[in-house]
């Protein structure tokens, strides 16, 4: 298929509300599943029995409940998730940028959840891994089980930041994407930016934190925005990451850097965001260097006219009460699940998995990730309920469309030891540089492929 086919065809989806069956089609015919592994989806059937518990009905629940649907012949599985919308996380940032529309991006969870599963809406307050129970905040139920799927994505720690909440987003013009109100807020105000002009102020967090990438694509397509505009000698733009490199995968490294570059946005290092000042329209920042043996910490404040910030990120603290977190070495402080890196089962409680943003594992938080350790996720699961040693191994597999303009998407796709990978039929193009093709990707086919196909135990 040509590239100029597969244009017409990302566009055809995109544009239509095509329905499951339809969308599985067309991939189909685009040679996508191929790539995906997806012909794979019902390729087993194990008659192992056990009652599984599922903790959250996100990207990872809801696929490894699907996943198993397919492969189980007697599945007995409870999801337990209190939202009443499933969200496309990843479409806030299309949002901020004003490409999609705040409808675009989520769906009843009731319509998400796979038939054959039993919901129960309410939130978990706790999880004794000792006698196998969950307990929910409505405190009405103690739910049992033989194996647990601890899928409750992460938690954003708003108060990390001092001076501002997830309530008083866009006050002082403030703003964060890592929110479906904030991605709005963040669009008005970049359209209001481009006509007040002034200094833009982007800043990551020192935390892992979900899509590593989406800090830098809301300063990349503002910048644009305001080319776009005819306006970008009105704005000052500079970025500010925790980290001593603008990012950690060699391959696509210096590309990224020489766009800041060209784009004038300066890039700033070692840098925490510690709060807001939103009357005076201040930053409170501290840059942590390293000397010899010692840590130097040094304060300043920073002005801005428009700020987009991002908080810090943990397991939700249910998962460090109960002891499920690590409890040393760099996933310790923020208490994510420990798990092995490969089979992603509990290193101290074998009937236990976790996948998704809540996994202590050395790789990115995404859905990209996510749809890649379902599947091995839920094998090594049936294998501990037919009482096997899982042999499934997850190889670090994250992907990361960085979205540099309206128009094109660095498509970083990598494993844990940092090298690229290519899991879309793009092996004839530099997937070094920015990409028109990944663009289309991005805004047409990510969308409907989780929707459709992830949720659905088959992408
Ligand atoms: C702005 C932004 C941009 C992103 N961009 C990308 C991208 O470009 N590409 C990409 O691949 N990924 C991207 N991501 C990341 C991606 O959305 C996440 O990695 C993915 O959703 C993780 O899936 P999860 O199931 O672990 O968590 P989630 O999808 O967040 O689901 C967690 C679920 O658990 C439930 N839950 C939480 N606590 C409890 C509890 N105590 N009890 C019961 N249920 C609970 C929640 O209600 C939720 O339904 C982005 C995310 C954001 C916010």
């Amino acid at each position: 298929m040509s590239a100029q086919d597969l244009s017409r065809l990302f566009k055809k989806i995109g544009e239509k509300e095509v329905d499951r069956r339809k969308f599985v089609k067309l991939l189909a015919s685009a040679g996508f599943f191929t790539y995906l592994g997806t012909q794979k989806a019902n390729a087993f059937s194990s008659k192992a029995k056990g009652k599984i518990v599922i903790i959250g009905g996100g990207a990872a629940g809801i696929s490894m409940a699907a996943r198993l649907l397919h492969w189980l012949d007697n599945p007995d599985i409870t999801i337990i998730d209190p939202s009443d919308k499933h969200f496309y996380q990843p479409g806030f940032t299309l949002i901020s940028a004003g490409v999609y529309k705040p409808e675009d991006v989520w769906k009843t969870q009731e319509s998400c959840m796979p038939k054959g599963v039993k919901w129960i809406k309410d939130t978990v307050a706790e999880v004794d891994p000792i006698w196998n129970q969950v307990t929910t905040v409505s405190g009405k139920e103690k739910i049992t089980y033989d194996f647990l799927v601890l899928a409750p994505g992460l938690q954003i720690n708003w108060e990390g930041v001092e001076g501002i909440t997830q309530q008083t987003l866009g006050q002082g013009n403030a703003h964060c994407i890592y929110d479906f109100e904030g991605a709005q807020k963040t669009w008005k105000a970049i359209q209001e930016f481009a006509k007040t002009g002034g200094k833009g102020v982007y800043a990551d967090t020192y935390t892992k934190h979900k899509c590593g990438g989406a800090p830098k694509k809301v300063c990349l397509l503002s910048e644009h925005y305001m080319r776009k505009q005819n306006v970008r000698d009105k704005v000052d733009l500079h970025y500010f990451t925790a980290e001593h490199q603008l990012y950690d995968v060699p391959y696509f490294t210096p590309r990224l850097e020489e766009i800041y570059k060209e784009r004038n946005i300066p890039i700033n290092l070692n840098v925490r965001v510690k709060g807001v000042d939103l009357e005076k329209k201040q930053v409170h920042m501290e840059r942590i260097e390293t000397v010899g043996d010692q840590k130097i910490t040094t304060p300043f404040v920073e002005d801005y006219d428009f700020l987009h910030f991002t908080p810090p990120m943990s397991a939700p603290d249910f998962v460090r009460d109960a002891g499920l977190g690590w409890t040393e070495g760099k996933l310790a402080a923020e208490a994510w699940a420990m798990v092995d890196k490969e089979t992603l089962v509990h290193k101290k409680y074998p009937n236990i998995i976790a996948l998704g943003d809540v996994a202590g594992i050395p790789t990115s938080k995404t859905s990209a990730a996510v749809r890649v350790q379902a599947p091995i996720a839920a094998k090594n699961l049936i294998s501990l309920m037919e009482g096997k040693e899982p042999v499934e191994k997850y190889n670090g597999y994250a992907a990361c469309p960085i979205v540099t303009d309206y128009g094109h998407v660095l498509l970083c796709e990598f494993d844990y030891d940092k090298n690229a990978q290519v899991s879309f039929p793009f092996t004839l193009i530099d997937t070094s540089r920015e990409q028109w093709l990944a663009w289309l990707l991005k805004v047409y086919i990510l969308k409907p492929l989780y929707f459709y196909g992830m949720l659905n135990g088959y992408a």
